[in-house]
């Protein structure tokens, strides 16, 4: 049969380099593979060669660990721009360190660097008070209500100094490191102004946690956006990086480089796609968020950093479907409770 998927393909095959090692992906950009004392335990960060110097993408959390890797790693490859994704402490958690250790200045969106001033510094709703209510109303227990409440800004322990400027990226900027050309693309969904950087001229997509080869990237709804739609923004998202060619090498911000974006993608639209029909089915009872959440990750979710992502991304694909007007939702006793429109 002509056209049958291929699958996604993986270069380097199984190796990966070690904890805190930098491997090289080719001449002038190397891989290092960050460890994080999380369930996601690596995040893999690209350094490419920069004329006299390196620039970095994204930086790894604050912790002992990942600075004493950094230092190694900085003998070597001596830093003079850091890029970062996105506002998540995995990505810019180091980079008020780093600056402070090499003077490397932050690129960073907009939309991601305010958002990191903002969480740091609890401003709004972009706060945990506000997101434990936003769980709260979508039906989460106490229980783990509080377990999130004690772990408290999971922001601002993973990323506690930012750089006090940043040089700001756009829609499709093109940024030269050594010689060539990235083009800036932005996504929606995962954060709030994510950027990916594609290179032409080496066929290489940088994707931070857009496209992701083994997990399925999460879509939080966040608290100071509660009727937000980041599963259709994410959607949408994806289709930019459809229309870059099939054999790009993809080098993912967790698990390992591959080629094969349209089936990635092919694979994630089908994925959320299940996730929804799964969801409208629940509905044929009334459920809340909190509810609908063991069954979208086919697991209890107990663990308070687990059940942020998860809360966030039940919400999100009952604010789908309620945007398509195929689930309503009614409130009883402050909880809200989602019905599908039509039996
Ligand atoms: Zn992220």
């Amino acid at each position: 049969m002509t056209g049958m998927m291929q699958g996604i393909r993986y270069p380097f095959g199984k190796n990966t380099p070690d904890d805190g090692l930098v491997a090289s992906v080719m001449q002038g950009i190397r891989w290092l593979r960050m460890p994080l004392p999380f369930v996601l335990n690596h995040v893999n960060l690209w350094l490419i060669e920069d004329g006299h110097g390196w620039s970095c993408i994204d930086t790894g959390v604050t912790w002992d660990k990942g600075k004493a890797i950094w230092k190694e790693v900085l003998k070597t490859h001596p830093l003079n721009r850091q890029i970062v994704t996105h506002c998540h402490p995995d990505h810019v958690g180091l980079s008020g360190w780093l600056q402070q250790q090499t003077g490397a200045p932050l690129w960073m969106t907009q939309g991601e660097y305010l958002s990191a001033q903002a969480h740091i510094n609890q401003i709004g709703n972009c706060s945990i008070p506000a997101m434990l209510s936003l769980f709260k109303r979508h039906g989460l227990d106490d229980t783990r209500l509080a377990a999130l409440q004690k772990r408290g800004n999971a922001m601002k322990a993973g990323c506690p100094v930012l750089p006090e400027t940043y040089h700001q990226m756009r829609e499709g900027d093109r940024i030269n490191i050594g010689g060539f050309s990235w083009e800036v693309i932005i996504g929606f969904g995962h954060a709030y102004e994510h950027a990916a950087f594609y290179c032409n001229g080496l066929n290489i997509l940088i994707s931070g946690d857009m496209l992701l080869p083994s997990i399925s990237t999460n879509v939080p709804v966040a608290a100071c956006c509660p009727d937000g739609n980041p599963l259709k923004d994410f959607l949408d998202s994806l289709q930019k990086f459809r229309k870059l060619p099939d054999n790009t090498l993809v080098l993912p911000s967790h698990g390992r480089p591959f080629i094969g974006i349209h089936e990635r993608v092919d694979f994630l639209e089908r994925h959320h796609q299940d996730r929804c029909d799964l969801v409208l089915s629940l509905c044929r009872q009334p459920q809340t968020a909190c509810g609908i959440m063991p069954r979208l990750f086919e697991r209890d979710i107990t663990d308070a950093h687990q059940c942020q992502f998860a809360m966030g991304e039940a919400i999100a694909h009952l604010n789908y479907l309620e945007q398509q007007s195929l689930v309503k939702p009614m409130e009883k006793n402050g909880i809200l409770y989602y019905q599908r429109t039509q039996p």
